[in-house]
């Protein structure tokens, strides 16, 4: 992506308060970059329909007051090396101080474009206090309240105006965002840990705010993945809080946000009433599954074990037996690369769009040899059918009598679909319209 935004300034000007404003609703995406060995607080922000990234260089720096000028060293070269525009924080509260001016001398030397913002300027008085950063020879401060949003606008409208491209790319478009689901102690921290090729913990000590979800971009062979890791959530759960009601929540907001679930189970427990609850609530969501049957070390098997363990797991779940099946072992590092693929196989699954046409010259005749049963003498007839352009599989039959099609007949179909097109691990949404 193209533009990048960085926040400097020194320590409790509103850095981080600015930074969580500027992303909002998209909630803080964590890159772990190999290589760097520090972790940095990325966030994305569109204004006006341009898409940039944002980095906290304080929740990068970590300065105590005595190595200041290393910390302004530090924060100034992130931001000349990466940035579009340099956002200097300063603070109306407390006034001009010489760390501000140290930080100015720099920045006035840079190449990068500098917006100079007065933080909390929360009243109209603490707005004239701004004219003093005047002084700073960074042109017109900007007073804002990163607090309660007051002149948030106009500062990025002045951020935008310096961007180098349109940046009209959502740079999250097209990559997968994954879920990890599943009853507590079946493995989920596990695989994460195991995909992530190291441990959690950085990545939540970092975030180490009161967000609820963590996003992390992960890339394996290429492949990009947000996984939505809410070991966060079940930080702030108290001893006495209602566990169930915690992780029910979790998974509702893990899924809400994702385009894949793997939904994990433990072999050593088999299919239960809790397990079924997620998986049908991904199925109402209409995300896409996959089914990861964990701590597959444990179970005495042989070559027919997992083809008779996925054959009854099916019928047990039916109807909502679409989903791939992987057993894996976290523990012996079984399979567990072929939940990824799964998972991106899915994400291609939903998203595939089958033309009209195609559609029609498919499952018409199908239609024609097995059709609706009449309903009191009233002969139902589909006439065409099309694919709506939503995030997952929906389509649209137009029939003469829509309310006389049974379920059983929409199953009849939906293993047509499948049958043809695929849709493996993916909801598929059918309405019948009068026509
Ligand atoms: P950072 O160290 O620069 O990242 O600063 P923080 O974002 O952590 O903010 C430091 C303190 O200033 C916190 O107590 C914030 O609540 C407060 N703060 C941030 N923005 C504003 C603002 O616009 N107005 C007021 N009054 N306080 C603010
Ligand atoms: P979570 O609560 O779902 O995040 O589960 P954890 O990842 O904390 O795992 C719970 C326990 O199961 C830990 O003791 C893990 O070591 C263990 N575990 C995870 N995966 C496997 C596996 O594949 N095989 C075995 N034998 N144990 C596992």
């Amino acid at each position: 992506m193209s533009n990048i935004v960085a926040i400097v300034g020194r320590p409790n000007v509103g850095k981080s308060t600015l930074f969580n404003r500027i992303i909002e609703q998209k909630k803080a995406i964590m890159d772990n970059v190999s290589g760097v060995t520090r972790d940095r607080h990325y966030g994305y922000g569109d204004w006006t329909g341009k898409y940039f990234t944002v980095i906290d260089t304080g929740g990068y720096v970590v300065g105590s007051e005595d190595i200041f000028e290393e910390a302004i060293r530090e924060q100034v070269q992130i931001a000349m090396d990466e940035a579009t525009v340099v956002v200097f924080v300063v603070d109306c509260i407390t006034g001009l101080t010489g760390l501000d001016e140290d930080f100015a001398n720099v920045l006035r030397r840079s190449k990068k474009p500098v917006v100079l913002v007065a933080n909390k300027a929360d009243t109209t008085d603490k707005m004239h206090a701004a004219a003093e950063f005047y002084a700073l020879g960074l042109g017109d401060p900007y007073p804002i309240s990163a607090e309660n949003g007051n002149n948030t606008g106009d500062l990025m409208d002045a951020i935008v105006s310096h961007f180098e491209d349109e940046g009209v790319e959502d740079p999250e478009a097209g990559i997968p965002r994954v879920a990890i689901l599943g009853r507590p102690n079946v493995g989920k921290s596990s695989f994460l840990n195991a995909i992530l090729g190291r441990e959690r913990s950085i990545v939540t000590d970092i975030a180490g705010t009161t967000r609820d979800a963590i996003h992390t971009r992960y890339s394996l062979y290429g492949n990009d993945f947000i996984i939505t890791d809410t070991a966060g959530m079940r930080r702030k759960a108290r001893v006495n809080d209602n566990i169930e009601f915690y992780s029910t929540l979790r998974s509702m907001r893990a899924l809400d946000e994702c385009d894949v679930a793997i939904i994990i189970l433990d072999a050593e427990r088999g299919l239960e009433a809790q397990d079924m609850n997620i998986i049908g609530m991904a199925h109402r969501a209409k995300k896409g599954i996959v089914l990861m049957i964990n701590k597959w070390d444990l179970i005495e098997k042989d070559s027919k074990t997992a083809p008779a363990w996925e054959k009854e797991l099916r019928q047990r779940l039916a109807p909502i037996d679409y989903a791939p099946i992987v057993f894996t072992s976290v523990v012996d590092k079984l399979r567990i690369f072929k939940v990824v693929e799964k998972v991106k196989e899915v994400y291609e699954e939903r998203r595939r769009r089958i033309a009209t046409s195609q559609l029609n010259d498919v499952i018409l005749p199908e239609i024609e040899a097995y059709p609706p049963p009449a309903i009191n003498g009233k002969y139902v007839k589909i006439k065409y059918l099309t694919q709506l352009p939503t995030p997952s599989p929906t389509f649209v039959l137009f029939c003469n009598y829509p309310q006389y099609i049974k379920e059983s007949y929409e199953r009849f179909l939906e293993n047509k679909f499948r049958a043809h097109f695929g849709f493996e691990g993916v909801p598929l949404t059918m309405f019948f319209r009068k026509k």
